[in-house]
């Protein structure tokens, strides 16, 4: 009776209190890191001669520094945004094809050809709209394909893809031919925070935060986020996207 209900709810809120404590512990940390850079280099500045191009050389570290926080930060916001409300608040239809040539041009930048990037919206798709917010659906599927490009080496290819599901609904699939993720990994890669050891996840300079981010974004949108992966093979991550959430745009009569 009683004393059970207390008892657990002790338990939840011990639990919740922990993930409160690792979460502050890990903001700070990952914080930690640049400061303590950017302070070295300040203190270089300051004590040691440079030349001009000594100097211009550390303020592009610093600058470098400052923008892994300022990422980071955004991160964040958008985490507690989407954390703090349990339903996208603006829902508004928004065209597929144009999510996906913005998806497109971010990638380009992003890979500057060091991969053959194959954007394919099936057939049927042309007139198809997405609800939601749209700034949400642009970062979960921003995300992915950043991932992609981040951990599979030059050369290899990325493969992006948009198609209706006969049974309704649609899915948003990335697959990359890259570095893999050991099966061990998989049921924590949407945790806050986590990386998988020995991938390039430090030197790419990534947060830890996107996954859980996409993963958010595709639940209040009431989807699914699967993934499948194998190591030294490549992974394929895939949005789910519920029927109530896609229509095709009504034919411009003339
Ligand atoms: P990060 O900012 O570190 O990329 P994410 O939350 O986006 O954080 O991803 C978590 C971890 O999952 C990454 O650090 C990386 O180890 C692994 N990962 C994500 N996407 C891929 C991918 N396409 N291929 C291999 N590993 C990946």
């Amino acid at each position: 009776g009683l004393r059970l209900v207390l008892s657990q709810d002790i338990t939840e809120r011990d639990r919740a209190e922990a993930m409160r404590r690792d979460f502050v512990a890990n903001v700070s940390h990952e914080i930690r890191t640049p400061l303590t850079v950017l302070h070295g280099f300040i203190e270089t500045m300051n004590n040691l001669p440079l030349t001009e191009v000594e100097r211009k050389r550390v303020l592009d570290l610093m600058n470098q520094q400052t923008e892994r926080m300022q990422v980071l930060v955004s991160d964040l916001l958008t985490l507690a945004t989407i954390e703090g409300s349990p339903h996208p608040t603006a829902n508004t239809w928004m065209v597929v094809a144009d999510l996906f040539s913005r998806l497109e041009n971010d990638a380009r930048g992003l890979s500057k050809g060091r991969h053959p990037l194959r954007f394919v919206l099936d057939e049927g798709s042309a007139d198809v709209e997405l609800a939601g917010v749209e700034s949400e659906w642009l970062s979960a599927m921003g995300n992915l394909v950043s991932n992609a490009v981040r951990y599979t080496p030059e050369g290899s290819a990325i493969d992006v893809r948009w198609r209706l599901l006969p049974e309704g609904g649609a899915e948003f699939a990335v697959m990359d031919q890259g570095i893999g993720i050991d099966a061990e990994h998989l049921p924590r890669l949407t945790e806050r925070f986590y990386r998988v050891d020995g991938s390039r996840s430090r030197e790419t300079g990534g947060t830890g935060l996107g996954l859980s981010i996409v993963k958010h974004v595709i639940q209040r949108h009431g989807g699914d986020l699967r993934v499948t992966s194998e190591k030294g093979k490549g992974s394929t991550f895939t949005l789910v996207v519920p029927a109530a959430r896609v229509r095709v745009r009504a034919a411009e009569r003339t």
